[in-house]
């Protein structure tokens, strides 16, 4: 059950098992106070790499180089189409090192080779090509005026989109490379600066990445990296006063502490945060669409995703059928260590998600729900947890009310669409939500009264770089992602000309 190390192809053998530095400035830099911060194999448990803790002295050095870039000519003064360029670049050398990325994620992430490739390679090189493309297309408005009280006089009005300066970007761990691109890439587009501070799990692919960019000439200070525990470098970061922007996609809990503290200094802020998203099989639905739907929705990413379908609501006709074949599935599933090839689903990314998860299955049972597959223990070292579904939950219970992130699903039927619709909305989080429907008035009926950032129709968990990605409610503020994430690394200037 534990990964095969041989699997690794030389490159990121030579990454993982080397010395690791913080990135900033260009340069690769040990802690201040000189602690390193151990990383983990989450299939066998086993240390990997450290890397350093970075402190609030390593954060403002990373700030100061980030602000210097920032207004520097070699940043500052390229020209719309040049840095389009460097970033198509850099999105080309990522694409021919997707193995080694894959790799080194999967080993540190503990998630499926297939899975990091897709989404934390395949869908950043995208997400880099996407946003370069916007380099060239950030323009303001002129608008016609007729200023009331100076009727004789002309003026010419424009608005221009500026880059907000240096952005403190905080990740997760559960798509660690795709998580930092995401930030990065808009913050590359409108000529922004930035820190990014990556989850302390899963920090490798972040350092290997910033190496990347210096190779292709991205400018020292345009990218640094800080590796640290968020309690001292991430609140440092969200605290300094030279950042204008915190990007953070991370826990509710720590978002809104986030929030609270960017506030006092009006920086922007944009939290993208936890869910509990619902997935609702109507009645005349196709079930040999929605079963293996409602089973992926919960088991992709083993569980460890933020619009993860973690509540399903069936109708009580088909509530068995559904039941049986969703728990088909996840009791067929065959876990395993991420690189290897047989593996359906690798373990969580660490002992305290596992105990975290199991924790949450105990408190289901404990509050009168039905185990149908799962919780049963795993013999192996590493952090496995088998995919369980809670079936008969009520809306009070704690795995029902709270995010667990992680292959535990809970259902309930429901009679009509109404009530549907009172149980989906029925939580503090507001991120995705799918519908299963062969009816197109039902969709019609139901999306605008379901409260979700991402809602899916007879899909869950489709993302593309150019459709916005956010939540409402506890899930967070701002988009991620499409032209939103470009707008909201600028500001707007309005200029009034007298011609006169
Ligand atoms: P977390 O909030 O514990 O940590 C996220 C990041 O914040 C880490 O880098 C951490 O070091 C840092 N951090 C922790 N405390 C901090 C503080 N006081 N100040 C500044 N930074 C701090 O979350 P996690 O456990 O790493 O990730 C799982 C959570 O992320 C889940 O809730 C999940 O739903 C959420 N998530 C949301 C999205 C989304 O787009 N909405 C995507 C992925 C994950």
């Amino acid at each position: 059950m534990k990964n095969d190390l041989s699997l690794l192809g030389a490159e990121s053998r030579r990454f993982v098992f080397a010395e690791h530095g913080m990135f900033i400035d260009g340069m690769s830099a040990p802690a201040s106070s000189g602690g390193t911060i151990p990383v983990f194999d989450p299939s066998s448990g086993e240390q990997i790499a450290a890397v350093p803790e970075g402190t609030a002295e390593d954060v403002d050095r990373a700030v100061q180089a980030a602000k210097r870039a920032f207004g520097d000519p070699s940043w500052a003064g390229l020209k719309p189409a040049a840095r389009e360029r460097l970033i198509l670049k850099l999105a080309l050398v990522l694409e021919g090192h997707a193995q080694e990325f894959s790799e080194i994620e999967s080993l540190n992430s503990g998630r499926l080779l297939v899975n990091t490739r897709l989404f934390d390679v395949d869908l950043s090189v995208d997400c880099l090509r996407y946003m370069a493309g916007w380099t060239t297309k950030l323009h303001g408005k002129t608008i016609p005026v007729s200023v009331p009280y100076a009727p004789d006089m002309d003026f010419f009005a424009y608005t221009t989109r500026e880059p907000v300066g240096v952005v403190g970007a905080i990740t997760p761990w559960n798509v660690p490379l795709g998580q930092a691109i995401w930030k990065i890439a808009p913050v590359l587009a409108t000529g922004c600066t930035v820190v990014l501070k990556p989850a302390e799990n899963t920090p490798l692919t972040a350092l290997r990445f910033a190496l990347l960019a210096k190779e292709v000439g991205i400018p020292d200070g345009v990218i640094n990296v800080v590796t640290g525990y968020g309690a001292v470098a991430g609140a440092a970061l969200v605290a300094h006063p030279d950042v204008s922007k915190i990007s953070f996609t991370g826990s509710t809990d720590t978002g809104r502490a986030i929030g609270i503290e960017a506030a006092r200094s009006f920086k922007k802020c944009s939290l993208e945060l936890g869910g509990k998203s619902p997935v609702i099989i109507l009645d005349d639905a196709d079930l040999s669409q929605a079963i293996p739907g409602a089973a992926q929705a919960i088991l992709g990413n083993h569980g460890q995703n933020c619009c993860a379908g973690s509540r399903l609501f069936v109708h009580e006709s088909i509530y068995d059928e559904v039941l049986a074949g969703v728990a088909e599935i996840a009791s067929s599933v065959k876990l395993g260590p991420g690189l290897a090839p047989s593996s359906e689903m690798g373990p969580l990314v660490s002992s305290v998600q596992q105990q975290r998860v199991l924790g949450y299955i105990k408190s289901g049972i404990d509050e009168g729900a039905e185990v149908v597959v799962g919780n049963k223990s795993v013999d192996h070292p590493g952090f496995y947890v088998r995919p369980t579904i809670l079936a008969n939950v009520t809306p009070d219970m704690k795995a029902v009310r709270e995010e667990i992130f992680g292959p535990v699903l809970a259902v309930a039927s429901f009679k009509d669409t109404e009530e549907a619709i009172a149980r989906a909305n029925d939580t503090s989080f507001g991120l995705g939500a799918s519908v299963w429907t062969t009816n197109i008035n039902k969709v019609h009926r139901m999306v605008p009264r379901l409260e979700a950032g991402m809602t899916w129709v007879n899909t869950h968990n489709v993302l593309d770089i150019a459709v916005p990605f956010g939540g409402i409610k506890n899930s967070g503020i701002g988009v991620e992602l499409s032209e939103e994430a470009i707008l909201q690394h600028t500001n707007i200037k309005s200029t009034i000309v007298n011609v006169e």
